[in-house]
């Protein structure tokens, strides 16, 4: 059977996430609370929903617990972040990965049951500064 994803949060990173799972040929479910982001996703991804993820009786009727593996890709809101996370956790899902916009987020994402955590602008930041350093170096 094919995996199921859930990605919540649709903005550049969960958009390109859900787009890249689509094209690889997952079961992807977007979620956002704006209408407008869903409407961009819907012919995209299996199943584009709009719903609130804070609020825990719209996670339990779309059935979250069910899925393989959720992504919670809420940056700007940290609050909504963590409270979404926590009640993925509590709900049983099985994989939470989840963007930390800042360590002291990461810190609390640990403690409330995120099984990974990823800094995707400080990683890519990284990788570009090696990358650059690697090309100087062969430049010399
Ligand atoms: P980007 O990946 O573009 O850098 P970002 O890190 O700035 O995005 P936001 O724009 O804060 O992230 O949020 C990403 C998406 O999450 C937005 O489309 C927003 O509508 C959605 N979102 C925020 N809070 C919730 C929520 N509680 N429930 C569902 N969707 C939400």
């Amino acid at each position: 059977m094919k995996k199921q994803f859930a990605v919540i949060g649709l903005g550049r990173f969960g958009g390109s996430i859900c787009k890249e799972l689509s094209r690889l040929g997952m079961e992807v479910m977007a979620i956002d609370h704006s209408p407008e982001k869903v409407d961009e996703f819907k012919d995209i991804v299996t199943h584009a929903v709009v719903a609130n993820s804070t609020d825990e009786a719209a996670l339990k009727n779309l059935g979250i617990r069910n899925f393989d593996h959720v992504i919670v890709a809420i940056g700007d809101d940290i609050q909504s972040s963590i409270l979404t996370t926590l009640m993925l956790h509590e709900l049983g899902v099985k994989h939470i990965t989840v963007k930390a916009q800042n360590d002291y987020h990461e810190k609390v994402l640990e403690k409330i049951g995120a099984h990974e955590i990823v800094h995707p602008e400080r990683d890519i930041g990284i990788r570009i500064a090696h990358h650059i350093v690697s090309k100087n170096v062969l430049d010399y």
